[in-house]
């Protein structure tokens, strides 16, 4: 393991789901899973390729309620790619004496390579060596090459390359009762060593062609040989027959393209793919131009660390995942952040709030993709105005999980693996991812001071958002408080109070604190608008001088719920149950998925203090300090200097971590208070998918808040990084075992800003000479950056904890 270098050795068919995922390549368009390329779906094997904003419809019965589900849609395998010796069994390792196994996913290119050598029952000793890559600089493009040495035999060897759309969505055990096939054929031939297929998904009809094209080297020159087409139904391939002599290697490259009727600036998807292919040069020419456009992502990009060896690597998977999700190439797509990447099938690729995590780093990196994300959500403003409507309210409602039309996506049933019992599945009720993208909105105009995007679009967000707070709201006049009643907060253990059939809980603190900042930020986003666009705003969206009127009122009265100067999640936690954590632990050991061990047992979460994830806690971690406490002034509830770190110890001990977003929080909200602790927090979140510690569900997908989490705890978190007003704002608090960290970031109009964190001092510095000066400010010190020179700031140590 190196800084840039991920390495499995040895062959492990029951490894392979989660190497798949953690080794898939992609470029922000599509992503595809590290699949041996002989492989077909089963045995431990799931070869999927995904393309961002590619979902379908199909519905089925389950107990007789009809269920219907969106899902990212598995497109065919491209890399299929297979041989034999002779007329000998195709590749199957399982079946052979495998030596060598090597597997290198090198981040810095792009690349992921995978040698060995087989030996097969005759005695005949065959080394292979393939390197793969989703092109970074051609989004439509993909290559894999192959090479192939006899060691002590001569003979025939044909390798099989195919486009296989026998595909279905097959990636999850738990969706299996469920339908997954999405995809019909509408042709597939083979033209010489050109293989096309072209396919359609079943109620999107999205058109998906795919082209591929060979050419097979020896001794650096082409090698002619038998080609001979293999054309089934849903399959293309061909068969080019080989003439290996040992100390003689040849090789096979194999170009694909996949274009899908979503795409701009083509004509018909298949064509595009021909026409793809015969300019796209040979293998090196693609990987050349792969490894720049890496290149340079990584100049604005990486984050590097002087600190353990496997966390430096970590953090850079966690980039590379989160740039191979979202990328420059997925500016033109309309397409949102999908939580668990497009690596896998979990959550069928829905989009959730998990994009809070991801955009503070885009922000700063890739402010583009960042407005681009956000215009995802802009453009489903009308169905979200519908899902207010339809639930009685004014404004826009955003839907929990979210896919192709911003329609709610949420399951109504899901089923716990460990009952076998299919449940009523309440999780639309989280009415906070409203809230969540009125705060990126207003985040990423801070961090880029994009007024034209506030003005058109982002204000329209936030208006609309605000409406439907403002509106949701309840009056209660004995107590002059608000109410907002009926919803789930971030933690999913609690959908209801025990005591209360219906679902849904009352005053969870984050929905109102949430609601409350986005009242007044949306009060202050009027005031930064050009008059003429505020009234036109205004007009269309139909609010009046009395919501506004209202708005201020709501959010300087909601309620919170407090205990012992503790804030607690919602009313009615006081008269929960304390939970017996260590007679769990005992009895279970893993105890994260407390909600599926309880409703096991015929019990329910609902009835005790506990937590899947940081949801009070989450506050923190949003809101700075200063930010919450205006809050907490705003709605006339009394705090002080112990109410943060208060509410955080008793939060700690109760919450199971079973989202992997959860450790992310603690260790954020830890950083000042507790560093060691912090830091602990920090590793463990940095261990969710390369360990897979929930056991299994980073095969089906990475977790990408949680791997942009982390990375968003170093630029933010541990330097308290800052971007309000025109001023970068550093507060550094390093963990002891990090020496010094360095990032490079686009602040507003400085484009080019360096940073360098060390125990002693803070620098920044930059290329770009003729920029304006930044105004920096450290701890409670101002100072001026001059882009012709470089700012170092001497840092003094503070309290150790
Ligand atoms: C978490 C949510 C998250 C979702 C998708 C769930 O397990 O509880 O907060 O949005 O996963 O990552």
């Amino acid at each position: 393991m190196t800084g840039w270098l991920l390495r499995y050795d040895g062959w492990d068919p029951g490894a392979e789901a989660l190497r798949e995922s953690l080794c898939a390549l992609g470029n922000g368009r599509f992503v595809t899973r590290a699949a041996a390329p002989e492989c077909r779906a089963g045995g431990g094997h799931y070869p999927g390729t995904y393309a961002a904003g590619v979902f379908d419809r199909l519905a089925d019965d389950i107990d007789g309620h009809r269920l219907e589900n969106e899902s990212i849609v598995n497109l065919p395998d491209w890399q299929s790619l297979t041989f034999r010796i002779e007329d000998g069994p195709w590749l199957d390792l399982s079946a052979l004496t495998v030596s060598d196994y090597v597997q290198e996913l090198d981040l810095r290119r792009g690349v992921l390579t995978r040698r060995f050598r087989i030996e097969d029952e005759q005695g005949r000793r065959t080394r292979v060596a393939q390197r793969r890559l989703v092109s970074m600089s051609d989004p439509c493009l993909a290559a894999l090459e192959c090479t192939l040495a006899a060691e002590n035999w001569s003979g025939r060897l044909t390798v099989r390359s195919g486009l296989d759309g026998r595909v279905t969505n097959d990636g999850v055990a738990r969706y299996r009762g469920l339908d997954g096939r999405h995809l019909a054929t509408a042709g597939a031939s083979v033209d010489g060593d050109v293989l096309t297929l072209d396919v359609e998904t079943s109620q999107s009809r999205i058109r998906i062609g795919l082209a591929a094209r060979h050419r097979v080297r020896a001794d650096g020159f082409a090698h002619q040989g038998d080609v001979v087409p293999v054309v089934e139904r849903g399959f293309a391939a061909v068969d080019l027959a080989l003439v290996l002599e040992p100390g003689q290697p040849i090789t096979v490259e194999k170009l694909a393209a996949l274009y899908t009727s979503r795409d701009r600036g083509i004509g018909e998807p298949g064509e595009a793919a021909r026409d793809e292919i015969e300019r796209a040069g040979d293998f090196d020419d693609v990987l050349a131009r792969h490894e720049l456009a890496w290149d340079h992502l990584w100049v604005r990009c990486d984050v590097e660390i002087d600190g353990p060896v496997r966390a430096a690597l970590i953090l850079r998977l966690h980039v590379f995942h989160l740039l191979q999700t979202v990328s420059p190439h997925s500016i033109d797509l309309d397409v949102g952040i999908p939580a668990r990447g497009l690596h896998g099938e979990a959550y069928r690729g829905h989009v959730f709030w998990d994009e809070m995590f991801v955009l503070p780093f885009l922000n700063l990196r890739l402010p583009e993709v960042a407005r681009a994300m956000l215009l995802y959500r802009w453009r489903r403003l009308p169905q979200a105005r519908a899902g207010a409507r339809a639930a009685g309210h004014r404004g826009a409602m955003f839907p929990w999980q979210s896919g192709s039309t911003g329609r709610e996506e949420s399951q109504t049933m899901h089923l716990n693996p460990r009952s076998g019992r299919w449940l009523p599945d309440n999780s639309h009720l989280q009415r906070h991812i409203g809230l969540a993208v009125a705060y990126n909105t207003w985040r990423y105009y801070e961090a880029t001071g994009d007024i034209d995007f506030l003005t058109w679009y982002g204000a329209e967000l936030i208006l609309s958002i605000a409406t439907f707070w403002g509106d949701v709201a309840t009056y209660d006049s004995a107590e002059d408080r608000f109410d907002i009643c009926g919803v789930m907060g971030p933690d999913e253990y609690h959908d209801g109070l025990p005591s209360r059939d219906r679902p849904g809980l009352d005053d969870n603190a984050y929905t109102n604190v949430m609601a409350a900042w986005t009242l007044t930020r949306a009060l202050e986003c009027l005031e930064v608008l050009p008059p003429g666009r505020r009234h036109e705003l205004l007009d269309f969206l139909d609010i009046r001088r009395s919501d506004l009127e209202r708005w201020q009122h709501v959010s300087r009265k909601l309620r919170l719920c407090w205990r012992d100067g503790v804030l607690l999640q919602f009313r009615g936690y006081d008269d929960l149950e304390e939970f017996d954590w260590p007679g769990y632990r005992q009895r279970y050991g893993d105890i994260s998925r407390l909600d599926r061990i309880l409703e096991a047992e015929g019990d329910s979460t609902n009835r005790y203090k506990l937590s899947k994830q940081a949801d009070v806690l989450m506050l923190f971690q949003l809101l700075p300090a200063d930010e919450l406490y205006d809050v907490l002034d705003r709605l006339g509830y009394p705090h002080d200097r112990r109410t943060i770190p208060r509410t955080v110890a008793y939060y700690l001990g109760r919450t199971s971590h079973g989202s992997t977003l959860s450790k992310v929080v603690h260790s954020w909200v830890l950083a000042r208070a507790d560093r060691r602790k912090a830091w602990d927090y920090f590793l463990e979140a940095l261990e969710s998918d390369i360990a897979d510690v929930q056991g299994g569900t980073t095969g089906e997908g990475i977790h990408l808040g949680a791997m942009a989490g982390t990375v968003d705890l170093l630029q933010r978190g541990f330097t308290g990084l800052e971007t309000r007003g025109d001023v970068l704002g550093f507060d550094p608090f390093l963990p002891d075992a990090l020496g010094s960290m360095r990032f490079r970031l686009r602040y507003r109009r400085h484009t080019e800003v360096e940073v360098v964190i060390g125990a002693q001092t803070l620098t920044v510095g930059g290329t770009a000479s003729r920029s304006a000066v930044l105004p920096v400010r450290v701890r409670d010190k101002e100072f001026r950056f001059d882009p012709r020179g470089s700012l170092e700031v001497p840092l003094r140590r503070r309290g150790a904890d």
